[in-house]
């Protein structure tokens, strides 16, 4: 039996072979006792994890949105089971979906925006990692300041603009109901506090700082805010027009995800890795 697990900043979700998809709450979850009832009651042999942090040859080495830190997951599980791990941050899995999904692209960048937000790329059909496995980790990208404290330390990162986690702070910070913070009703109802023209301005800042640095073909966004909301990619296409960009290189393409699992796909190809996926 396999196990296929999308580890999120809110939900957990995980998949038995082809079987339904089950979702937890990330916060009610600790993924090692999850492993632990998990392996032995359905004889699971291989385990692919797609994760939202920082993650580096099997082991944990930051996760902002959950208490994992620094754990080698991947060791300590294949030295108490007879099983294969395989651990990637979720970015990573999601553009190995992608890769899979769109043969016809040598050159992507993949941002999805949900709790976070996150990127991964491939140049020449390669995802980039690059020292760390840290390459595509753009949430922490300066973009303006605020009153929130990031993750990182910071004040200042897109994240605390950009992603579900964003808008939730946003709206508590000017007494807006947690129910009433999405995108739509922060554009209409909620209009003067600016939190989706912020949003917005931070999307367009991401995208020509990804353009700018990896040239890609096309941009492939997912994630639940995204995917919710297709006028964003209407409006940096647009954005794109009026850009400097326009009249020096041909315009990127710029899609949603065809699929809402793209992570969770990305993990079950990581198996297919064993781990190597600079292949
Ligand atoms: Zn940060």
């Amino acid at each position: 039996m396999n196990l296929y697990i999308d580890y999120g900043g809110t939900h957990f979700r995980y998949q038995i072979n082809n079987e339904a998809i089950q979702t937890l709450k990330s916060e009610n979850t600790h993924l090692v006792e999850f492993l632990d009832k998990m392996i032995p009651q359905y004889g699971i042999k291989k385990i692919g994890i797609s994760f939202a942090g920082q993650v580096c040859d099997g082991k944990i080495i930051s996760a902002p949105n959950i208490a994992l830190e620094h754990m080698e997951i991947k060791r300590y599980i294949q030295t108490q089971y007879q099983v294969q791990l395989e651990i990637q941050n979720d970015l990573k899995c999601a553009t190995l979906f992608e890769r899979a999904n769109s043969p016809q692209y040598k050159n992507a960048v993949v941002v999805y925006i949900g709790t976070g937000v996150g990127c991964g790329v491939m140049i020449n059909h390669q995802l980039i990692t690059g020292l760390n496995n840290f390459a595509g980790e753009v949430g922490h990208i300066p973009f303006k300041e605020t009153p929130f404290v990031c993750g990182c330390g910071r004040n200042d990162c897109v994240e605390l603009i950009l992603g579900g986690k964003a808008l939730k702070n946003w709206g508590n910070y000017y007494g807006i109901e947690e129910a009433l913070c999405n995108l739509q009703t922060l554009k209409t109802t909620f209009s003067n506090h600016r939190i989706y023209e912020n949003f917005q301005k931070g999307l367009e800042h991401l995208f020509f700082t990804l353009l700018n640095v990896y040239d890609p073909e096309i941009f492939i966004f997912g994630g639940g805010i995204m995917q919710n909301n297709p006028q964003l990619v209407e409006n940096l296409e647009e954005c794109y027009g009026k850009s400097a960009f326009y009249a020096v290189r041909k315009p990127p393409k710029i899609v949603l995800s065809s699929s809402t699992n793209g992570s969770l796909e990305g993990a079950k190809i990581l198996l297919q890795y064993k781990g190597n996926i600079y292949e």
